[in-house]
């Protein structure tokens, strides 16, 4: 067979597919238009996949959460003007998670156009972009295309994860180079050592706690460091506490996870380390009550100016990469293993006591349907389906109580293999991460690159919110156009946290049908009232995919089979849940729920 020969360059076009091939781009997600269509179609020409969503904001978020699962950037290619308002949803969640880097390519007029000729979709994207991205940038001219092209990916991912913007105006896009330059792969990050000095320090404080606890972030499952943590647990024999995106970067059902205590971790540890976490609102800010006032808190970040904030400790603040800081450190404490002691008797019966309480919950029959028992059927009939069990299912969840509830039933023991709505708590971002998880597992590899090979099929398991799937609801026609097989479930009180009503035990199909006394009317027409049992299973069928609505355990179950058997496309099981259950009452994330805190 004649080798391959890649098509010539010709067009600015060329020259970006060109680039983003050098630069190892496997993958672009996004929507296209007038000028990037040929972006889009010079990049299908030299083997990049594109795939095509139905809003940009969902591509965004999309290409973001391909990063975070590969270590790489993610690409999104859009239009100017209204597609780059669009992608400012994937733009302010990236940054904000810290680990979910992105390289944002956009459309623009042409050069010629002056600031108020009013081209067409115009709009100065690099003003805009610059203080929300890392990098924003129209490169000075055609040639230096792929130069500015590598820097933002560069920037995306070097650092602390971010994003990184090019603008590219019709006439580069359109425009013949006069010279081509070849840009180069751009190599992992330099591993950051840290501190000896502070490493010591770091070792010695926690030799000298009586009740050490580390706490494993998202940093931690994007920089890979399952391994090393791996080691430094069973090592050194902390005991630990992963955030919601740390889960499973050490398994779940690890002897020191102390997941099922995290109340009586985070208020009764006296030294703490943190990896990959920040002190924000999903730590409560290290802060009384939650904490205790004399909590000596270390950490470990890639970013400078995330250490010493206030609540950390200076002296115990180390800058570096997880993967060369924690084998320092466990060099240090070669000698020391934390003993079995009051600290772990605390701990596990306050385990065993929450474990009790969620276990009585998950299996008490329920009619109609609530959170706790709809998750604990869900996750055996799945585990019992999957070939692999709970290694071969990656899990996506959002929305209040949906993922707040589900969050703590399905366990995992992998790393990456549970994504969320994460530091910003974004509500939409479940449809575009299952798309980025199905491409990433299984068609691009990329986020499995060991030698395991075939690799291993996963599927994936979209565990969604009634009001938060309707944020991205269209993207189920995008899963189908793919033939993704993912399986998503809506958790549908009709509406936001508690739904239609928190004072009212269930709605009758009589009460509905009657509107008595314009009692429909007022309850629907609340802030947190959404469409009484809407009906997303056909909304799925006329999108291409498959849809069940069940409303009690027996359909559920067998919801769940047929979903699991439908590999052609996606499949929406519509659960109807109580409204009202699981509602405010239960919302205890934030720290606000009503009698007593809730175990994660
Ligand atoms: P979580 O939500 O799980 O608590 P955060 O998003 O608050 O996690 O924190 C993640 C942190 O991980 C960020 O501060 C980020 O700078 C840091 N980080 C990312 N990559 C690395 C790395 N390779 N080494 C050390 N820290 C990292």
């Amino acid at each position: 067979t004649m080798p391959h020969q890649p098509p010539p360059i010709h067009t600015g076009a060329q020259l970006i597919a060109h680039s983003l091939k050098s630069l190892d781009v496997r993958i672009i997600f996004g929507i296209v238009g007038i000028p990037v269509i040929e972006v889009a179609e010079a990049c299908l020409a030299l083997g990049i996949k594109f795939v095509s969503f139905r809003n940009e904001q969902a591509a965004s978020y999309a290409a973001s959460a391909y990063g975070y699962l590969t270590g790489r950037p993610g690409v999104c290619l859009v239009v100017g003007g209204p597609g780059v308002l669009h992608s400012m949803a994937g733009v302010g969640n990236s940054m904000a998670n810290a680990t979910y880097p992105l390289l944002l390519l956009a459309g623009s007029a042409e050069t010629s156009a002056g600031p108020t000729k009013g081209a067409f979709q115009q709009l100065d994207a690099v003003s805009l972009l610059a203080p929300h991205t890392k990098f924003a940038v129209r490169p000075p001219s055609l040639e230096d295309l792929p130069r500015s092209i590598r820097d933002a990916y560069r920037f995306a991912f070097y650092g602390r994860p971010g994003v990184g913007f090019v603008d590219l105006p019709a006439d580069y896009i359109q425009g013949v180079p006069k010279e081509v330059v070849q840009v180069e792969r751009v190599e992992e990050q330099p591993r950051i050592l840290g501190d000896e000095r502070r490493v010591m320090a770091v070792a010695e404080a926690l030799k000298r706690a009586e009740r050490p606890l580390v706490v494993i972030g998202k940093g931690a499952a994007y920089a890979r460091a399952e391994g090393v943590l791996r080691e430094f647990i069973d090592a050194t024999k902390i005991p630990f506490l992963p955030t919601p995106q740390g889960k499973g970067v050490l398994p779940d059902d690890h002897p020191l996870n102390t997941s099922s205590a995290r109340s009586a971790a985070l208020a009764g540890t006296d030294v703490v380390l943190l990896v990959g976490a920040r002190l924000n609102w999903m730590l409560h800010f290290g802060e009384p009550p939650k904490w205790s006032a004399g909590v000596r808190i270390a950490q470990i970040d890639i970013s400078p100016e995330e250490l010493d904030r206030g609540t950390t400790d200076p002296t115990l603040s180390i800058h570096g990469d997880i993967t060369s800081v924690i084998p320092q450190l466990k060099l240090h404490l070669a000698n020391y293993h934390h003993l079995s002691s009051p600290w772990s008797n605390t701990l596990s019966a306050s385990a065993t006591k929450n474990l009790a309480i969620a276990r009585a919950k998950a299996s008490t029959p329920t009619n109609p349907l609530t959170y706790h028992r709809t998750f604990a059927l869900i996750k055996s009939a799945l585990e019992s389906l999957s070939p692999g069990g709970a290694d071969n299912l990656v899990y996506i969840s959002e929305g209040a109580n949906t993922m707040d509830i589900s969050r703590s039933i399905f366990t995992v023991s992998q790393p990456r293999q549970r994504l969320d709505a994460g530091t910003y708590a974004t509500m939409g971002v479940g449809l575009g991460y299952a798309i980025a998880a199905e491409m990433a597992y299984n068609h691009t590899h990329e986020a499995t690159p060991s030698p395991s090979s075939p690799p291993i099929r996963k599927r994936i398991i979209s565990i969604e919110g009634d009001s938060a799937l309707g944020f991205s609801l269209p993207e189920i026609e995008t899963m189908s156009r793919y033939r993704l097989p993912i399986i998503i479930f809506v958790i549908n009180n009709g509406g936001v946290y508690h739904g239609i009503s928190d004072n009212t035990p269930s709605w009758g199909a009589d009460w509905w049908d009657g509107d008595k006394q314009g009692k429909r009317r007022d309850v629907l027409l609340t802030s947190t009232a959404l469409g009484f049992e809407t009906g997303y299973d056909v909304v799925a069928g006329g999108l291409g995919g498959r849809g069940w609505k069940v409303v009690d355990e027996e359909g559920l179950v067998r919801a769940v089979r047929e979903a699991w058997e439908h590999r052609d496309g996606p499949s929406v099981v519509n659960v109807i849940v109580a409204s009202g259950v699981g509602g405010r009452l239960e919302f205890g994330w934030l720290g606000k729920g009503k009698g007593g805190e809730k175990e994660k």
